[in-house]
């Protein structure tokens, strides 16, 4: 069993590092929160007054913050160097395997794997996808970029969290299939809230066009788990007042990371780009808090 580090004890990083505690590992955790700070205590957690302190000592770090530029400036310090100014490489002791779970951009991950390759420490990034409740469970699916050997030294703390690790390649690689994914995701959600509502308006019953499809060419992941509509999916959050689920604020997020991606690749994604717009909107007009699958409001024109 192992001395783990934990940075980020929010709706995530709170309930996969009382998971790690179930799994018998020791765990050191920090927030900026106090109330994250107190349910972490609750759930076996050793409270730190710094996410240095969480570093030192230990065999493993984990983090989970909320983007960029947060995991920018825990690894790196506020000079952004890890050059002695604060941050996590510069103060971990140990050489520690560093696994950065959040959802963040493709540079950003490559950026920090980089200064930790300068500072001698291996490093995985592993967004994860299953929402807090796959957090709770611990049945989250882990995209993880880094070497071989970080992998293999990854993949038993990530088992301890999630259900399923996956090795997409190299550093970066498992933002770059986050990205990729939700992408998908997002695009899919859209094309089944305006096939389904062509359909309705052209006098054709919901359910009938998802027994059809369902068995034909236009069936796809959104519409068979989490349809836009009630009454068809019944696991689907449109059956409970669309609450998420996967928030709308997050998808809308996860396709911004797409679009900075595919600008920074130089690649064109305009149904990308035009899913980003949407959730824009969306979220804009005050719908963040609901699921992504509400889009279907805004294609139908009732938002
Ligand atoms: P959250 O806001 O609940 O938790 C983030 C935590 O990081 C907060 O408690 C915050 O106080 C802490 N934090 C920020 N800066 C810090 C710092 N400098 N030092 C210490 N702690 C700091 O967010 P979340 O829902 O737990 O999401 C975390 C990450 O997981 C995000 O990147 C998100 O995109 C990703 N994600 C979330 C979900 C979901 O359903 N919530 C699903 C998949 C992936």
């Amino acid at each position: 069993m192992a001395a783990i580090g934990f940075i980020g004890l929010g709706n995530m990083g709170g309930p996969m590092a009382r998971n790690l505690v179930k799994a018998g590992h020791d765990v050191k955790g920090f927030d900026l929160v106090p109330a994250a700070l107190e349910a972490a205590r609750a759930g076996g957690i050793e409270v730190v007054g710094s996410a240095e302190d969480a570093a030192r000592g230990v065999q493993a770090v984990f983090t989970m913050l909320p983007a960029g530029p947060h995991v920018r400036a825990v690894y790196l310090g506020p000079g952004g160097g890890g050059d002695g100014q604060g941050g996590l490489l510069a103060a971990a002791d140990s050489g520690p395997l560093f696994l950065d779970c959040s959802t963040i951009d493709v540079d950003s991950a490559r950026a920090v794997h980089a200064a930790a390759e300068a500072a001698g420490h291996p490093m995985v990034d592993a967004p994860v996808s299953g929402g807090v409740a796959g957090a709770e469970a611990g049945t989250l699916t882990l995209m993880v970029g880094g070497s071989e050997a970080a992998f293999m030294k990854a993949e038993p703390l990530l088992k301890a969290v999630g259900r399923k690790a996956i090795h997409a390649g190299g550093p970066g690689n498992g933002q770059v299939a986050k990205v990729c994914n939700n992408m998908m995701l997002g695009i899919c959600m859209l094309a089944t809230s305006e096939a389904f509502t062509l359909g309705k308006t052209l006098g054709l019953e919901p359910k009938t066009l998802f027994d059809i499809a369902s068995s034909a060419s236009g069936m796809n992941w959104a519409m068979m788990n989490h349809h836009p509509l009630p009454g068809i999916v019944e696991a689907a959050a449109a059956n409970r007042g669309y609450k998420p689920g996967f928030a709308a604020a997050m998808m809308h997020k996860d396709l911004k990371l797409s679009q900075a991606a595919a600008a920074s690749a130089g690649v064109a994604t305009p149904l990308g780009a035009e899913a980003a717009q949407l959730y824009t909107l969306f979220v804009n007009a005050g719908h963040g808090d609901l699921d992504y699958s509400a889009i279907v409001k805004l294609i139908a024109g009732e938002d």
